[in-house]
């Protein structure tokens, strides 16, 4: 990440090798009044971090990548498996009131219901403050009445990139997408058992802690 902070002479090389492609570093020295030797360790930096390519024999050419194709790359390049958390799970007959108790005692948002494993739906803040606005007995009404069910639930899977979570939060607008991995049910259909999750709070971690490598913390 720290190649794309280009100093004044990589910019001067970047413009150079964009206009008079393709172009040995010989004429790139001269253009800017230097020697080949002073020239080569901006050469060596821009063609590691994929802007210039160099051809033997033909020269220096622009990749036509951008900063914010790399970015966009770089984020694309971040799976899942890497940035999960933990999921709170409960099985389906849990009653909603234990389910809010242990929303508070884990800390979440959203709790993913089970059944023998198997991801059956899912339960958010709002889904409990509905009912409990209502004249329903909390102690009595199980989980699986409220939740959000299969097939309607947005999943990710471990091989799946930060970018693909992102884009099903926000088209979805939902705080955590569960985290499965398919599995062969008895009756021969496929079933989703919960391996993790992502929320809204791994991603911005995720940007944090990027922006944390490249200044060193605050
Ligand atoms: P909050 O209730 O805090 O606004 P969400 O925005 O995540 O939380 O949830 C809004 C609704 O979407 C709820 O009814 C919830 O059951 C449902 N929901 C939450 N996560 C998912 C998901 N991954 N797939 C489908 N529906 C979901």
């Amino acid at each position: 990440m720290n190649s794309i902070e280009f100093t004044n002479r990589q910019q001067q090389i970047i413009e150079l090798v964009k206009k008079h492609q393709p172009i040995t570093s010989k004429h790139i020295a001269d253009k800017l009044n230097m020697t080949r030797a002073a020239l080569r360790p901006d050469l060596t930096v821009l063609a590691m971090a994929g802007f210039l390519e160099a051809r033997p024999k033909v020269g220096y050419l622009y990749t036509g990548r951008s900063v914010n194709n790399m970015i966009s790359d770089f984020i694309r390049n971040i799976k899942v498996g890497d940035i999960k958390s933990s999921p709170v799970v409960v099985s389906e007959d849990t009653m909603v009131y234990d389910a809010i108790v242990t929303l508070f005692l884990e800390d979440v948002g959203t709790i993913y219901i089970h059944n023998g494993g198997i991801l059956t739906g899912v339960v958010s803040r709002k889904d409990f403050l509905k009912i409990a606005l209502g004249n329903t007995d909390i102690h009595k009404v199980p989980i699986g009445i409220i939740m959000t069910r299969m097939p309607n639930i947005a999943c990710v899977k471990d091989e799946d990139s930060a970018y693909d979570v992102a884009g099903k939060i926000i088209l979805h607008e939902i705080d955590s997408v569960p985290v499965v991995e398919s599995v062969c049910l008895e009756n021969g259909k496929t079933g989703y058992k919960i391996t993790g999750k992502v929320s809204k709070t791994n991603i911005t971690r995720l940007l944090y802690d990027l922006c944390d490598d490249e200044l060193g913390g605050l």
